[in-house]
């Protein structure tokens, strides 16, 4: 039987006490010990050690008509930072996220991906120079998640499956030798799961569909997402949605990513800002491409709900452009093909419109450091 020392409780005290604190920002020394049922000492013991490894500081006094005033407290929200990346084919956005998961800075750089050692070198400068521009110190740094455009190892430093990029087999190390921090790859629909995750904890079991310029999707069973062994779980990009139909990047006909992709609506060199403003000014052939794309969108769904009885949160680079008319007619379209006539209030736009796969890449380091503070 395992036992649970003096130690762990201490652990586990400081642990609650940051929580408690991360949660209740202002809060007082008597409230902690009130809420987490601790001894005024046990607290004061913590906060000693939260603020002397500066984790915490005090911010200000509480109001009170009698007695002394209480000293309040709060995290240091940038104590810790972590950095994401997506990478794009012509250029790349970094992020720095706070403790809460909040965009402190973010960039972007045109800089044109290649496969290969020298990119990642230079990669590597480009964060050197944004952490130094903004007066980051590497120790702070809890990570770097580098989103792409591919299936990664479970471990983030291999891609697997990089066939839109031609990235396959590439390793983290060209990259990662260059910090002392941990680096990792990430599945850019992975990404913009965490941050649906994390904006929405009472998400519990879910189907994302990342309609990105690429499309990407994701299983989130009881809050947590279900990638598979190899990574391939919520690859619906690869479903057949029209057989023998348009070529895919993979070699095969008719797969969702030609239909439900961003890239799908566009033409060469059109923007997505674009192709809705056109769409917007009553551009014929813009009109009836959305329209296609709703439609093969609720093939999509409605597929995807008779494997998974759950939520389904539309994501992605597409999300944003989406009117409340858009939702309600895919809903509709999707009732309309569903054997069961369900009420299809199930589709849901995701909480997260923009940045998704820069902070979804440098999300799971914040998690961590949050789930293993006192260890
Ligand atoms: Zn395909």
């Amino acid at each position: 039987m395992d036992t649970f020392s003096l130690t762990d409780i201490k652990k586990k005290n400081l642990s609650d006490v940051y929580h408690y604190i991360y949660s209740n920002p202002g809060c007082s020394k008597q409230a902690i010990a009130t809420a987490l049922t601790m001894s005024l000492p046990t607290v004061s013991q913590h906060l000693s050690t939260l603020l002397s490894e500066e984790l915490i500081e005090k911010c200000g006094q509480l109001t009170s008509t009698v007695g002394r005033r209480a000293v309040a407290y709060q995290i240091l929200a940038t104590a810790r930072l972590s950095i994401g990346i997506e990478i794009l084919p012509r250029s790349i956005y970094i992020v720095a996220l706070n403790l809460y998961g909040k965009k402190e800075i973010k960039e972007q750089y045109e800089v044109t991906f290649q496969p290969e050692t020298a990119y990642f070198k230079k990669l590597g400068n480009i964060v050197k120079d944004f952490l130094q521009k903004h007066g980051y110190k590497e120790e702070q740094l809890l990570g770097i998640g580098l989103g792409i455009q591919g299936l990664t190892s479970p471990d983030g430093t291999q891609i697997t499956y990089g066939a839109i990029s031609n990235s396959t087999g590439l390793s983290i190390h060209d990259f990662s030798d260059a910090f002392s921090t941990p680096c990792k790859f990430l599945h850019d629909s992975e990404c913009a799961s965490n941050i649906e995750l994390w904006e929405n904890p009472e998400l519990k079991d879910a189907i994302y569909i990342s309609l990105g310029y690429h499309l990407g999707g994701a299983i989130i069973i009881n809050g947590e997402l279900q990638s598979g062994p190899t990574g391939k779980s919520g690859t619906f990009e690869h479903m057949t949605l029209v057989p023998d139909g348009i070529t895919c990047y993979c070699g095969k006909k008719g797969c969702a990513e030609c239909y439900c992709s961003a890239n799908s609506l566009l033409d060469s060199s059109q923007e997505l800002e674009d192709f809705f403003a056109a769409k917007d000014q009553g551009d014929p052939s813009c009109q009836k491409r959305w329209e296609e794309y709703l439609d093969h969108l609720s093939i999509l769904i409605n597929n995807l709900h008779m494997v998974l009885e759950c939520t389904i949160v539309l994501g992605g680079h597409v999300t944003p452009y989406f009117t409340n008319e858009d939702i309600e007619l895919v809903r509709q379209q999707v009732s309309r093909r569903s054997t069961f006539q369900d009420d299809t209030s199930y589709i849901i736009p995701g909480r997260c419109r923009t940045d998704s796969v820069s902070i979804g890449a440098a999300i799971p380091f914040i998690k961590d450091f949050l789930n293993e503070i006192g260890q």
